[in-house]
């Protein structure tokens, strides 16, 4: 049996910016992946956006750690040459009630902290995207885009250089409270294994109600079940349409079908949102339900060619008919976990918000469990 001082369950995005933060403070970091690489899973299935924080109430965990997440991704990417474009993005409404909507965003991400938001008009809107044609705008100038690959290859090497062991093809089943600590057993690379920490972080996405459960929490009570929730992506022939992010006013449980430009100037349509008992990411939407929500605001998409291209899975603690769900990001001292940090229902802005996370995580484990 091994000994760890903190291990964290999955590597994605979030368990990496964690793993990095904790190994600034901590020796002995190890982290569990089950798959064979870290970054299967949601963290390289999104939209690879860099949000703002319009959309989050003021007061969230996801609205603070997404404006700061915000600042910090692009810092990030300015001092270590990782690719990025701050394109800046269009909330666009056609109706009158859209236009009472975007009122409220922006008085939202006014409050949140997002910079520089501004109404565009009609023509104004013309002038920057010519294929948009809207009543209104918000104008956001801090969205942008990154690979979230380099994003993850960077948090990587910043914790392997503090000496966070990364281990692949590892796979937790059981995690139990035992004499004060944590024994955790896994399966890796085809053999049992067995290994003791006082501290464990559970970033396991999808499957992080699960490790919660697995723990002894009983998460239907605590309101800890995940729903899956699928997005799909339809990638755009021709000439890019756009050279901003251009989203509709969000509806339902995503932010509404949006066109984003990819690093390299294509862009996808994407994604919609809809619950699943299966995951698999084959996109299973129609090409004529992603035309007429887009063809709404950029007419020409009606004549484009448009292929299938990727999908994703949210994992939401909000199901079909609840309302807005924050990130769980909780110690679980008071409930007799004393040393387990869990983060549930890490959807979007995740990814954007994974620097401000790790920071976060890492202030959790100095205040309350390395006193
Ligand atoms: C369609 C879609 C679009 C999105 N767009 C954006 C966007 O544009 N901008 C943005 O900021 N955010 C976006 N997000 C959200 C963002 O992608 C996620 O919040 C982020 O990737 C979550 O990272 P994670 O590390 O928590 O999860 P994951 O990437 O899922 O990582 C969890 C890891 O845990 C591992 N694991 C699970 N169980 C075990 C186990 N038992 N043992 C060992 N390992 C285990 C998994 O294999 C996985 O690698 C989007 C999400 C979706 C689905």
């Amino acid at each position: 049996m091994e000994s760890a001082k903190i291990v964290i369950i999955g590597a994605g995005v979030v368990g990496l910016a964690v793993a990095w933060k904790l190994s600034e403070k901590s020796e002995s970091v190890y982290v569990l992946e089950k798959n064979a690489k870290f970054g299967q899973e949601t963290s390289s299935h999104n939209s690879c956006v860099v949000h703002s924080g319009i959309h989050y109430p003021r007061g969230s965990l996801k609205a603070k750690l997404c404006v700061e997440g915000n600042v910090m991704t692009y810092d990030i990417c300015e001092k270590h040459r990782i690719p990025y474009k701050k394109l800046g993005k269009l909330t666009v409404a056609i109706t009158e009630d859209e236009v009472d909507e975007l009122e409220k965003l922006m008085r939202q991400g006014q409050d949140n902290g997002s910079e520089g938001l501004k109404f565009l008009g009609r023509e104004e809107v013309k002038k920057l995207e010519p294929n948009v044609d809207v009543e209104k705008a918000l104008f956001s100038p801090s969205t942008g885009i990154v690979e979230p690959d380099e994003l993850m290859n960077h948090y990587f090497a910043k914790a392997s250089k503090n000496n966070a062991v990364l281990a692949a093809g590892t796979e937790v089943v059981s995690l139990r409270k035992v004499d004060g600590e944590f024994e955790v057993e896994g399966v890796s690379q085809g053999e049992k294994f067995t290994v003791t920490a006082k501290t464990v972080v559970n970033c396991a996405g999808l499957d992080s109600d699960k490790i919660a459960a697995m723990a002894g929490l009983d998460v239907d009570k605590l309101g800890y079940r995940l729903h899956h929730c699928k997005g799909d992506y339809f990638r755009v022939g021709g000439r890019p349409p756009v050279k901003m992010l251009v989203y509709p006013v969000p509806k339902g449980a995503g932010l509404g079908i949006h066109l984003t430009p990819d690093m390299a100037g294509s862009v996808r349509l994407g994604p919609n949102a809809y619950y699943v008992d299966h995951d698999s990411y084959e996109v299973e939407s129609t090409e004529k339900e992603f035309r007429e929500d887009v063809v709404r605001f950029v007419p020409l998409i009606k004549e484009r060619e448009i292929q299938p291209d990727s999908a994703g899975i949210r994992p939401k603690l909000q199901g079909p008919t609840d309302p807005f769900r924050d990130f769980v990001i909780r110690h679980e001292a008071d409930r007799g976990f004393f040393g387990l940090i869990d983060l549930i229902g890490i959807e979007s802005p995740g990814l954007t918000a994974a620097p401000a996370i790790g920071e976060y995580v890492s202030y959790i484990y100095q205040h309350e469990i390395n006193r």
